[in-house]
């Protein structure tokens, strides 16, 4: 009798379950088609070229948070297909060292960002095995965020690949608090959260559906997942994948890899309109042609954004990471595009050396990834670049981002020239930057009064080589160093009016390195657009 009544209860449970799981669904449903609306809406409105500056990042912020809400949703339907059977598998044969890197790269900004040390370990160079590259991106992506929430700052993961008997083991291992022995099989069943469950992001509530749908997706590749405790403390997480193809059925292999196949673009017509919009909305900041380095090393996908931007830009182009380093140095960019997906150097390598190289941290960048599953990131994520737009997308989309980013930047630069109180930091996007100009204005309001100081010396006393000192303050500032040091000086100067009134104008011109009083009078007019004199009238500090 007890077991009849055992027996009803959990099949009781289950239909609970069940039709719980269905309203779930049906609601998720309801919700992706007004999701999707408001994401294309503001898809479009973010092509907008009138865009202010603050707003644009508002929207940006938007579409964000509205694509994240998107992978919650096509999670938990993901979730349901599996259960119901309906998930199918596309195996490919694939490099899982290379597959695995690619996705650890994509939390490195994120962990240096928070002091956790990620390592990649890997015995052997390439093993090649048979897995469907979409689904298992979502394994190693959940429990890779699952670490990270439950890794403390300063802590460590480490995901490491090696083969044992013809299996292959991909773990992830972190140093949080563990997982306790009672829970070890509940977390991998749907709806299971450790109650109390300490994370160090307090945000982060979770739906208890990751590991669940984690466990379907290396089950349907006949491989397995178990979990077990670092005696040091931590947890590790074991995915046990087989070598060879003969567990899957025929159906279930395709030759086609699809992440590197995947469309690029969502439309090949770039309309023509648009394109002379974008060109206006330029001109309206400067009338010189904006240069952009497009980095791919597919040269048909290369050749595709080369006649994108063609029109708009002054195009260079690298076919992989280090190509686009050595470029980036020797030319005068004003934004750079690139893949994330490349031999040698992948995007996110090139795009974080970029940005801890002083020569090249000011120039903007902006990836392209095939990862649809870059929205599993956790808050505060962070690839080091200045955008990044997921595969396939609208080239209006990514024109429109583009020149949104490069026109700010130049709207700022003129901003730090033309208008007397905005400080030189306005212009500087990262702390070496920020040391930089510092460093600059230091070294020009220390020889204010001598008007032999000029470029050469200047680059000097920043210890780089004229070269460099030129196009990398340029780059940042949008001025060349006499510019610079002539706004410097003429910042000054407005102080130096308002604030001492028994110094003579004649006199200031002189102590600011002026070599005539109608050179002050010149420059000062020039940006100011009044002259020193009348400009003191008109701002005299009363005592
Ligand atoms: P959730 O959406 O709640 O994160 P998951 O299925 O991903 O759901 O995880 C289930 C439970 O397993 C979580 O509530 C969490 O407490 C626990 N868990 C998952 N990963 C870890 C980890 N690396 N360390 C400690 N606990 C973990």
């Amino acid at each position: 009798v007890s077991l009849d009544y055992e027996k009803k209860e959990k099949e009781q449970i289950e239909w609970l379950n069940q039709s719980k799981l269905r309203f779930f669904t049906n609601i998720s449903h309801e919700f992706r088609t007004p999701l999707t609306l408001i994401i294309s809406q503001i898809e479009s409105l973010l092509q907008s070229t009138s865009l202010q500056n603050s707003l644009y990042n508002r929207m940006l912020s938007i579409h964000k948070n509205a694509q994240r809400m998107g992978k919650l949703i096509n999670e938990l339907l993901d979730f349901r297909k599996q259960e119901q059977g309906f998930l199918q598998i596309k195996a490919s044969h694939q490099d899982i060292i290379k597959f695995t890197n690619e996705i650890v790269l994509t939390f490195k900004e994120y962990a240096d960002h928070r002091q956790i040390s990620l390592l990649y370990r890997f015995e052997e160079p390439i093993i090649d095995i048979w897995f469907d590259t979409n689904q298992m991106e979502k394994v190693f992506y959940n429990l890779l965020s699952n670490s990270f929430k439950f890794t403390p700052d300063g802590g460590e993961i480490i995901v490491s690949i090696e083969v044992r008997n013809s299996l292959v083991n991909v773990i992830v291992s972190d140093n949080g608090p563990g997982i306790d022995q009672k829970d070890f099989d509940k977390i991998f069943d749907r709806f299971y959260q450790v109650e109390n469950g300490y994370s160090n992001n307090k945000h982060t509530v979770g739906t208890g559906i990751g590991l669940a749908l984690v466990k379907g997706i290396v089950e349907s590749h006949h491989g397995t997942i178990h979990t077990e405790n670092k005696t040091e403390g931590g947890s590790r997480f074991i995915v046990c994948l087989q070598m060879g193809e003969d567990h899957f059925m025929e159906e279930q292999k395709t030759a086609i890899n699809q992440l590197t196949t995947t469309k690029l673009m969502t439309d090949s017509e770039i309309d023509d309109a648009f394109v002379k919009e974008v060109i206006e909305s330029q001109k309206l900041i400067t009338d010189k042609k904006y240069s952009i380095l497009l980095v791919e090393d597919n040269p048909e996908i290369l050749d595709l954004l080369v006649q994108i931007f063609n029109p708009i830009y002054q195009v260079i182009t690298a076919v992989n990471g280090n190509d686009g380093l050595e470029k980036a140095k020797n030319n005068q960019l004003d934004i750079i595009v690139s893949d994330v997906m490349m031999p040698e150097m992948s995007g996110i390598e090139m795009c974080s050396k970029l940005k801890m190289n002083l020569e090249t941290c000011h120039i903007p960048v902006v990836l392209l990834t095939a990862r649809t599953a870059i929205e599993y990131t956790i808050e505060g994520f962070r690839t080091g670049a200045d955008d990044y737009l997921t595969k396939p997308f609208d080239t209006r989309l990514l024109i429109a981002r583009c020149n949104n980013l490069v026109n700010n930047r130049k709207q700022l630069q003129a901003k730090f020239s033309k208008q007397a109180d905005s400080d030189v930091n306005i212009v500087a996007t990262n702390s070496l930057d920020q040391k930089f100009l510092t460093r600059a204005v230091s070294i020009v309001e220390k020889t204010l009064d001598d008007s032999n100081f000029d470029v050469n010396l200047f680059a000097s006393e920043m210890m780089m080589g004229r070269t460099a000192f030129f196009q990398k303050l340029k780059g940042i500032t949008g001025q060349t160093p006499n510019e610079f040091i002539t706004t410097i000086r003429l910042k000054k100067s407005l102080i130096l009016l308002t604030d001492n009134s028994n110094i003579s104008i004649t006199d200031i011109g002189y102590q600011l390195g002026f070599s005539s009083p109608s050179y002050f009078t010149k420059c000062f007019r020039e940006v100011f657009g009044v002259t020193p004199v009348k400009y003191r009238k008109d701002n005299q500090v009363i005592n």
